[in-house]
């Protein structure tokens, strides 16, 4: 079968599987691989070890796998409708309100594999989590440009959508790229909480909402924890205003729909999960990858900043967990809470009472 012969049946069968986009960028050394390197070197990435540890592979696919000669990509949104979640007193990143998408993309993209292997193709896929630069990738391939906010963009998809990439050691014809359509927009830059995006495509991932409540492991700095608001889970923000997003359709994807946790609840309740409970609750999504200590440990600091004196009991308590990290963000929580409501002073004895 001719190369573009080839590329048609696998783009079809993309669509067919629920991808919304599936393009082509030729195996070179991805743009941003000076770039990457130089910000895991100061230090941008955090505890994400991992980056660093896998670096010299994610800027050389030959590395990931040799003789590799193309890269597929694939996006699928993840965007909804204005009113189509609910909106409960605490916020989680859109991505993770249903299920793992790791979970729900894997599969397909593996499904995609057979078909280039049955011409002698030699394969290797990641949905987010392989050494690949894959927003470069995606870039290079047309499916979006690279936003100020650092995420890709897309004219399609705006700012929310899952990508995976596949390489291959099949010659496929590459896309073209598209161009940058952010103009002189800052909106993301602007509305960021803790100024983590530091100037247009610079992200200081350690000042990150979504760094500092999923990837990091311990104590949130305390400078850092009354910006993140009611956020217990990641921060949609510079993705929610960029105006790339209205021409995004919304997705039809059932395994992202919001599942239960999502409802509308005291926030303290999730106080009360033990290791046990939080399993059942979060099984399947995302969220179980910070396990128990870290969810509390965020529930804690959005309590600590939105909560009122109903919350003080559970706070309490939750200051005596075994875990110390909970009971650490607990005692802060609790200190916040008596600032902004202290204890009514007695009142003064009138004379003669
Ligand atoms: S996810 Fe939130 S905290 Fe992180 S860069 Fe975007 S707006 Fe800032
Ligand atoms: S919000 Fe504006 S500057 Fe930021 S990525 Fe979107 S279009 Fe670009």
């Amino acid at each position: 079968m001719e190369p573009l012969e080839l590329k048609q049946r696998l783009v079809a069968k993309a669509l067919e599987l629920g991808f919304d986009v599936c393009r082509v960028a030729p195996a070179i050394t991805p743009p941003h691989a000076e770039a990457f390197l130089q910000w895991v070197a100061a230090g941008k990435a955090g505890e994400m070890t991992w980056l660093a540890k896998n670096a010299e592979r994610r800027t050389d696919p030959q590395l990931v796998l040799p003789g590799a000669r193309s890269v597929v990509m694939l996006a699928k949104g993840y965007g909804v409708a204005p009113g189509q979640t609910p909106e409960p007193e605490f916020q989680i990143a859109q991505y993770a309100r249903g299920k793992d998408y790791h979970d729900v993309l894997t599969p397909r993209i593996r499904e995609l594999e057979t078909i280039l292997a049955e011409y002698g193709g030699r394969q290797r896929s990641y949905v987010d989590t392989g050494p690949v630069l894959e927003r470069d990738f995606a870039a290079l391939a047309g499916i979006g440009w690279h936003g100020k906010s650092t995420m890709l963009i897309s004219r399609e998809l705006g700012a929310f959508f899952f990508l995976g990439a596949m390489l291959t050691t099949l010659e496929l014809p590459a896309d073209p790229p598209t161009k940058d359509r952010c103009g002189t927009c800052s909106r993301c830059i602007d509305v960021c909480p803790t100024a983590a995006i530091t100037a247009p495509h610079q992200l200081d991932a350690t000042r990150c909402v979504a760094y500092l409540t999923i990837e990091l492991k311990g104590s949130i700095p305390e400078e850092f924890r009354p910006l993140i608001g009611n956020r217990i889970y990641g921060c949609d923000d510079c993705a929610a205003v960029c105006p790339w997003n209205r021409f995004a359709k919304a997705s039809t994807e059932a395994q992202f729909s919001a599942l239960p946790f999502n409802s509308s609840r005291p926030l303290r309740e999730f106080l009360s999960l033990n290791d046990d409970t939080f399993r059942t609750l979060f099984r399947g999504s995302p969220i179980k990858r910070i396990k128990r200590r870290g969810f509390l440990r965020n529930v804690c600091v959005a309590l600590g900043n939105t909560g009122s004196r109903e919350d003080l009991a559970a706070l309490i308590q939750a200051a005596q967990d075994p875990e110390p990290l909970i009971a650490e963000h607990a005692l802060w929580a609790i200190q916040q809470l008596k600032v902004r409501y202290p204890e009514k002073s007695p009142r003064p004895e009138a004379p003669g009472d």
